[in-house]
């Protein structure tokens, strides 16, 4: 018999009806013979809810705070779930972050786990209870109660899976696997029987919001077979695995990743020396803002421009930066701008393939869309576009590598 770790997101959780009906599924696999452990999230909106109402009392609250706040989400989903599961007669026992003992370092909001006490858990499973555990939390060295990051109930639940050396970590969401792109922006999008761990990073660090990337990075490094389902139908979802492990030849192109989050920022007749970009950076790091795409053209007159993308929450911060280099440096001003969007074709087979730009820029040029930034790694390319196009691109790409069609592997 196997040992499953199975989280369960928010709609899965979102009313006590679906919670009885998340109970019926794992009492299914406990009569089954099966141990379970099972991570759920906060009930749909309440993490969005909790964060609204801090944000009522104060702009920047204290993130010890905030982490003591939303943590509380979690902690009402894995009680109502007990009590589910004990009323059709499974035993069950939840625990918080704290209570496992999930520690964590320091970093409130986003803190990393560095270790799992596994003790409890087995105690409970050896005893034949299910195990119920708040995702998205832990705790610090100091009993202070620390939160993963937005989507962090997927790391919980991988790091379980790792710990436990469990069968299996099946992620049950509203989907019923991971698409060529978001299924909810493309009718045609086809969900994938098998992805690999490289691109599923590639494609969760470049917007899919299906799982959180640390928890695809956890899985890959610890070796966790990991599946993404459908709460609310039967079906065989979509294996996360290694390349080797996916015995065809892989598609040019496996999937299309997006995400409207960044904001580009601009500094404009920057004097063109050495030195120069490193000037402009690194105050910008120093704020503790991320950069992500970076573009320097060169300029005429011995000047450059300078571009680059922030998150959409930054911005404002970075233009403020910006603003003081450029006054420092001489250069000719900064500009911005929030309505952009970042498309990105990912795929292993992309190695192996030359042409495969040109028939993105071909794509998007069609449709009459202008890129306005660049950047490329072995696996994927990104472009930086208007927003108002991001459909319009991410559907023609979609048609243009053909991933509408069923792949080799559901021809056979
Ligand atoms: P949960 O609350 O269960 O954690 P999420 O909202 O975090 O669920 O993740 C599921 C959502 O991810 C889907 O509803 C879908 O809109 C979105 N999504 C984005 N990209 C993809 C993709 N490539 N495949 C499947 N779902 C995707
Ligand atoms: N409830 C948290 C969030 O909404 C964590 C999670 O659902 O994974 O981000
Ligand atoms: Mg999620």
């Amino acid at each position: 018999m196997a040992l499953f770790v199975q989280k369960f997101g928010g709609t899965s959780v979102g009313t006590t009806e679906r919670i009885e009906a998340v109970a019926e599924k794992v009492c299914g696999f406990r009569n089954a013979g099966h141990d379970v452990v099972v991570v759920v999230s906060a009930m749909s909106g309440e993490t969005n809810r909790l964060i609204g109402l801090a944000s009522e009392i104060m702009e920047e609250p204290d993130p010890r705070e905030m982490d003591v706040l939303v943590s509380t989400g979690e902690q009402v989903t894995m009680s109502l779930l007990s009590m589910a599961l004990q009323k059709r007669g499974c035993d069950a026992r939840s625990y918080t972050g704290s209570q496992v003992r999930i520690l964590t370092d320091n970093m409130h909001t986003k803190a990393r786990i560095k270790q799992i006490d596994e003790q409890r858990m087995r105690a409970d499973l050896n005893a034949g209870r299910v195990v119920v555990v708040a995702g998205f939390q832990g705790v610090d060295e100091d009993g202070n109660i620390t939160t993963l990051g937005r989507g962090g109930s997927d790391t919980t639940a991988v790091a379980l899976a790792a710990t436990l050396k469990a069968d299996e970590c099946q992620i049950y969401t509203d989907v019923d696997g991971v698409y060529t792109t978001d299924p909810r922006v493309v009718d045609s999008a086809r969900r994938l029987e098998r992805i690999t761990f490289e691109e599923m990073m590639e494609m969760a660090s470049l917007g899919s919001k299906v799982l959180q990337i640390r928890a695809v990075e956890f899985a890959g490094k610890y070796n966790v077979p990991l599946r993404v389902l459908s709460s609310f139908e039967e079906g065989e979802g979509t294996l996360i695995t290694f390349e080797e492990n996916i015995a065809m030849e892989q598609p040019v192109v496996s999937g299309i990743a997006f995400n409207r989050d960044e904001a580009k920022v601009t500094i404009s007749g920057v004097p063109d020396t050495p030195g120069s970009a490193l000037r402009i950076l690194k105050p910008v790091s120093e704020a503790n803002i991320g950069v992500d795409m970076i573009v320097q053209n060169v300029g005429e007159d011995n000047r450059t421009a300078f571009t680059f993308t922030v998150h959409r929450n930054d911005f404002k911060r970075a233009k403020d930066v910006l603003q003081r280099v450029s006054d420092e440096l001489g250069a000719h001003g900064v500009s911005g701008d929030t309505k952009i969007a970042k498309v990105s074709i990912v795929g292993v087979g992309m190695r192996s393939h030359a042409g495969v730009a040109t028939k993105m820029f071909e794509a998007l040029s069609v449709e009459g869309i202008n890129i306005q930034m660049i950047s490329t790694s072995e696996i994927k390319i990104s472009v930086v576009i208007d927003e108002k196009y991001l459909e319009l691109a991410v559907r023609a790409l979609h048609s243009v590598f053909e991933l509408d069609k069923p792949g080799v592997e559901e021809t056979l």
